[in-house]
């Protein structure tokens, strides 16, 4: 199913049958999001594009990035709020759920350009946003700079300062220290949680049902000779590279738009990204850092990448690259989604039966949103905290989520041992969608 609404709506309507009868009702405001901006940018002669999604907001104010890509789509951008709704609830923060896009290809642009597309887009919603209201943030080809003109464009229409109106900005205009790593960060944090239940290094598998895609010598491996694939080389992928390795694991395949590389030994993230800095493209790279072994380093594609005899996979770049048609070719036994809706439904269906272990988008990148939510408290209250103590809350926020997921995952399979963390995962944030719901809009 490649239709990113679609299949998102999948998804959720799969966890119909394990909510209460009294609730089904209100899982049909879900189906559809609140509100949807629609409009076009003209710059240039050229006209492009633009959307705003308003899921849903009974939790709190809308949330979530805004992406500037050439295959944003209406249909994704309402699937990117749906599953915001979903994360900012299961992440345990005060958010609704929101996205926005242009369809554009910010590469082709200049620097000027980038940033008039960028205030003209603040224009078309700045009604429909603000501190209380719906809180943007970067996504794919966005970043701090553009934020900052965002911001910068939103208050000059409102006529004072209001920070807390973006998040992901820079940290000399109210960004929060930590954001840059954050979504990288928190994800590893949900790997090394889901190591640490499945008891990998001791050799007890802790959930009850045979997991048949894992062999026994995965739950014996030292960090070291544990390897990762990561597709996507971005913020997310690189974070998560880097954090990962730091950590002692082994990341052995990375890419981007333009293919990958392959080091058995495993590859250094900080050269590679020094390296496709400079050369424009990873699969230039497979020979820096020290690991400049012709014999063990070598290019390969992105269908190559997902296909790899790894440990863990991370797909970190962009939706539906894991479908019905490679589902089945996949070998990593643990998947952390670090993409929105890296994996189609169908494709989830074919992982499940093989046993492989999902840990599912609205939780394992909900590190980025959470940290968006710490800017966006100290914009508030005007004070802003140390990168440790940033850290830290982020750390105590996903762990909770992770524990609620997980007692609500080995409570699913002792029913069917083919539940997955998505379903535990979409199960306890739509409840309390739905709990707010009920006390706002009976
Ligand atoms: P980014 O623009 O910084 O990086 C995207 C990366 O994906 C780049 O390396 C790009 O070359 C690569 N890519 C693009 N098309 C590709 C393709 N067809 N095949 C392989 N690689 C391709 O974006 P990002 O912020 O790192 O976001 C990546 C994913 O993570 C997106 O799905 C985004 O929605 C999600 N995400 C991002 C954040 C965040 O805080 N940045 C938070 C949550 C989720």
């Amino acid at each position: 199913m490649s239709d990113p609404f679609q299949n998102a709506l999948a998804f959720l309507n799969e966890i119909r049958k394990d909510l209460k009868e009294t609730d089904k009702s209100y899982l049909d405001r879900l189906l559809k999001p609140q509100h949807l901006i629609k409009g076009e940018i003209k710059l240039k002669g050229k006209k492009y594009k633009a959307f705003r999604s308003q899921h849903n907001n009974a939790l709190g104010p809308y949330k979530g990035g805004i992406r500037f890509h050439e295959n944003v789509t209406e249909s994704e951008v309402k699937a990117l709020s749906l599953w915001m709704s979903l994360k900012c609830s299961i992440a345990g923060i005060p958010y609704g759920g929101g996205k926005g896009g242009v369809v554009v290809d910010p590469k082709k642009l200049s620097g000027k350009e980038l940033e008039e597309l960028s205030r003209e887009y603040i224009r078309l919603i700045a009604k429909h946003i603000g501190v209380n209201k719906d809180v943007p943030a970067p996504d794919v080809n966005t970043n701090p700079q553009i934020m900052a003109w965002m911001v910068d464009e939103y208050e000059k229409i409102v006529g004072h300062h209001e920070p807390g109106v973006i998040t992901g900005k820079p940290i000399e205009i109210g960004g929060s220290k930590g954001r840059d790593k954050a979504t990288g960060y928190g994800g590893v944090m949900a790997m090394k949680f889901l190591l640490e239940k499945l008891k990998v290094n001791s050799g007890k598998l802790r959930i009850n049902s045979p997991i048949s895609n894992f062999n026994s010598q995965f739950f014996n491996k030292p960090s070291s000779q544990i390897t990762i694939a990561i597709q996507g080389f971005g913020n997310v992928g690189y974070f998560f590279a880097k954090i990962v390795s730091d950590e002692g694991f082994r990341v052995v395949s990375v890419s981007d738009s333009k293919g990958g590389i392959y080091v058995k030994e495993g590859l250094d993230p900080v050269a590679t990204l020094e390296c496709k800095n400079e050369k424009g493209k990873v699969a230039d790279c497979y020979c820096v850092g020290g690991v400049c072994d012709l014999r063990n380093g070598n290019t390969i594609s992105n269908d190559e990448l997902l296909e790899l005899d790894v440990d863990i996979l991370v797909p970190s770049a962009l939706e539906n690259v894991i479908t019905k048609d490679n589902a089945a070719r996949i070998k990593a036994p643990i998947i952390i989604e670090m993409a929105n809706g890296p994996t189609t439904k169908e494709a989830a269906d074919i992982l499940a039966k093989k046993g492989t272990i999902i840990v599912p988008d609205i939780f394992a990148n909900s590190g980025g949103v959470t940290v968006s939510y710490l800017e966006w408290v100290q914009n508030r209250m005007g004070y802003y905290w140390e990168e440790e103590e940033v850290d830290g809350k982020l750390e105590n926020l996903m762990k909770a989520s992770f524990n609620t997921m997980w007692t609500r995952y080995l409570g699913l399979r002792e029913n069917n041992k083919h539940a997955s963390l998505r379903e535990a995962a979409y199960i306890v944030a739509v409840e309390r969608i739905i709990e707010a719901e009920k006390l706002r809009r009976p």
